[in-house]
């Protein structure tokens, strides 16, 4: 496994890294992108450091997946966008920022351009407003 000493998203897992969290259970992870590519971008984490998708157990590969399904229906409910694109980068020359495999949930409307992240950082009351509306989604 790589070194993941000053791995940003373990430092989210360990509350030591402010994030907008939406959900979380034994194993996996979901918090607002700070640099939305559209209002409501998620991302969801496995707990357990694993650089991408050659690393990451099977276990949490499936956690993951299955946190993936549940936060995109939240999202869905709540946010109600036209569609949903999920999308996970494997190394800098695919895209990957941050070497903590990790799963892009991003709203999407017709017309909109397929941009993969924004370019600038989200007001963090904004974020905080779309991941109470997430949650709310929560209830039936
Ligand atoms: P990728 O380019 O697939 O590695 O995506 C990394 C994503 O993580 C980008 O969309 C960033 O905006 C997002 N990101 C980086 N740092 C943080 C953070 N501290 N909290 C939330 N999202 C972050
Ligand atoms: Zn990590």
């Amino acid at each position: 496994m790589s070194d993941h000493s000053n791995c940003i998203f373990c430092g989210i897992v360990r509350g030591d890294i402010p994030a907008v969290r939406v959900y979380e259970d034994e194993h996996t992870a979901a918090f607002m992108d700070v640099q939305p590519a559209s209002p409501g971008h998620t991302l969801v984490i496995p707990k357990a450091h694993a650089a991408n998708l050659f690393e990451i157990s099977a276990a949490d590969l499936v956690a993951t997946t299955l946190t993936t399904q549940r936060m995109a229906r939240l999202v869905q409910k709540a946010l109600a966008p036209d569609g949903i694109r999920i999308m996970q980068t494997n190394g800098a020359a695919a895209g990957q920022t941050v070497f903590h495999y990790h799963v892009h949930i991003i709203p999407m409307q017709d017309g909109q351009r397929l941009g993969a992240h924004g370019r600038e950082r989200a007001d963090p009351e904004v974020l905080k407003a779309l991941a109470a509306k997430i949650q709310n989604a929560l209830r039936p």
